[in-house]
């Protein structure tokens, strides 16, 4: 049974922290601001600090291309420092399709009947981590309609289940969930689960828009319960928190200052704890949904490369999350502009790993990705770029999350734990599951970054690689 919406949401003269008005005049003020103004703000980025609306207001105006280059390069510069060259990888993993909304925009919409509907059984679950556990995934976010069989039991007794697969080389060792909002009380048994990160994306900070396309009657049609969604999760115990919007629903720039103002909203409000991460994804085609064949507010590659920048600068130290749905040449450009998650060897039909050789799957799917390949392969590019592939769950099984996270969240923690974490962890990967190529590439990786650590955290660090090559695993600082 899904939980009731609480009255002071249904009350229609309700004010929440999103000022529509408010957000289109400091876009148009922004448009004044000089190239002195603008670099000022760069500077503020780049000594980490969260900047204010109306400084992000200004960096949106932002076309001359010089500065434009000034503002990825401090991007990047700003995901170096704070978060070092690690890219983490997980896989999402979707538990049941059937939903009780009409989402214009979504291929699960109760209206679409090209969709077959159906919900994983245990077993098929426990099949899908299964080939997910066997390809080398170690995190996964579990995904699901909005239906009153998906409630907090339901999604509860999932997160159980996907924990308790053990294969022979290993286990999912961080689950995070995308689903409806819940109540306070369904958190909690979340929290009880052993959840990572909850996100829910607002999909469009817009009210109009909101409306319009998510029709009246619906629970998804409620703006302020989905909102304020996430404080419920605060209050129920999980402070580790994914927000997002649903980029070509409406403006760009507009949703860009929404996610904003929402991460101020959660930081105000909880004692400095903003989201953990921050989603941006656009709008992909799905089966038998014309809205999203050509949207109005669809947004280009240019200016989606645009609002990648503009987040990371204006948020320095919040995780950044780049899905599947984009194509390798997208995810390989915008990738070094302050992206520190990336998802690969996805999946998205309900079952879509039980039948991994086909890549799509398109009536059991929301949309179709633009990034099928193997986890393998991404990880071979990923090395070939630079970086190195972190499977880290450490930070959480180690109470490393909200305030925790917050205040470690300077160069001393990539530093002193995320970096040997994802060596550690890159290392198991390598040995388990990569193909000769990758273990190439990887084993050349892991050289580099190693020769960059502290000399007591290599110390530390190569005796603990020496370890998992006589076979230990889990190993981590
Ligand atoms: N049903 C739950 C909900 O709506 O909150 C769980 C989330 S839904 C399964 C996951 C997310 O996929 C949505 O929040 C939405 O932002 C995104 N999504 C929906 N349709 C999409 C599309 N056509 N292209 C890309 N992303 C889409
Ligand atoms: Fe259902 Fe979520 Fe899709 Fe809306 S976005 S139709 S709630 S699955």
């Amino acid at each position: 049974m899904l939980e009731k919406i609480d009255d002071k949401y249904l009350d229609p003269n309700f004010k929440d922290f999103i000022d529509d008005e408010k957000i289109w005049n400091e876009i148009n003020e922004g448009k004044n601001a000089s190239k002195e103004e603008i670099r000022e703000i760069i500077k503020k980025s780049l000594s980490k600090k969260r900047l204010e609306p109306s400084e992000t207001a200004k960096l949106i105006s932002v076309e001359d291309e010089n500065l434009l280059n000034e503002m990825y390069e401090a991007a990047y510069k700003i995901k170096e420092d704070v978060y070092g060259k690690r890219i983490v990888f997980f896989a999402p993993l979707y538990i049941g399709n059937k939903c009780e909304n009409n989402c214009l925009y979504c291929g699960f919409r109760r209206g679409n009947s090209s969709i077959v509907r159906k919900t994983l059984t245990d077993e098929e679950l426990k099949h899908e981590v299964e080939i997910m556990i066997n390809s080398g995934q170690k995190r996964s976010i579990l995904v699901y309609g909005e239906h009153p069989f998906y409630d907090a039991d339901f999604i509860a007794r999932t997160i159980k289940v996907v924990y308790g697969v053990k294969s022979k080389t290993g286990e999912l060792r961080r689950v995070n969930i995308n689903a409806a909002p819940l109540d306070v009380e369904g958190y909690k048994k979340l929290h009880e689960a052993g959840i990572g990160t909850f996100q829910i994306f607002q999909e469009t900070y817009h009210h109009e828009t909101y409306r319009k396309i998510h029709p009246k009657g619906d629970r998804k049609s409620n703006y302020a319960w989905r909102l304020y969604g996430l404080d419920r999760a605060m209050e129920g115990g999980i402070d580790d928190l994914g927000i997002g919007a649903l980029f070509g629903l409406y403006d760009w720039r507009f949703e860009v200052m929404g996610l904003l103002y929402h991460t101020i909203h959660l930081e105000e409000k909880f004692g400095g704890i903003g989201p953990h991460t921050i989603s941006f994804p656009r709008i992909e085609p799905a089966i038998d949904t014309p809205f999203t064949q050509n949207p109005k507010y669809k947004v280009s590659d240019k200016d989606f490369k645009k609002l990648v920048a503009i987040i990371r600068l204006s948020v320095p130290y919040t995780g950044m999350i780049l899905t599947a749905r984009e194509s390798a040449k997208v995810r390989k450009e915008v990738l070094p502009i302050g992206i520190t998650q990336i998802d690969a060897g996805t999946r998205i039909g309900v079952g879509g790993y039980s039948e991994y050789e086909k890549e799509t799957i398109p009536d059991k799917e929301q949309f179709t990705i633009g990034d099928p390949r193997s986890l393998d392969e991404v990880i071979k590019e990923i090395c070939d770029m630079g970086y190195i592939p972190s499977f880290c769950t450490a930070g959480y099984r180690s109470a490393r999350t909200g305030k925790k996270f917050m205040g470690l969240a300077k160069p001393g923690l990539v530093h002193n734990y995320c970096m040997p974490n994802a060596i550690l962890t890159f290392k198991e990967y390598l040995l388990d599951y990569a193909s000769e190529e990758t273990k190439k590439a990887g084993e050349k990786a892991i050289q580099k970054h190693l020769s960059e650590l502290s000399e007591d955290r290599r110390k530390i660090v190569v005796e603990r690689l020496k370890q998992i090559e006589e076979g230990k695993r889990d190993v981590y600082v």
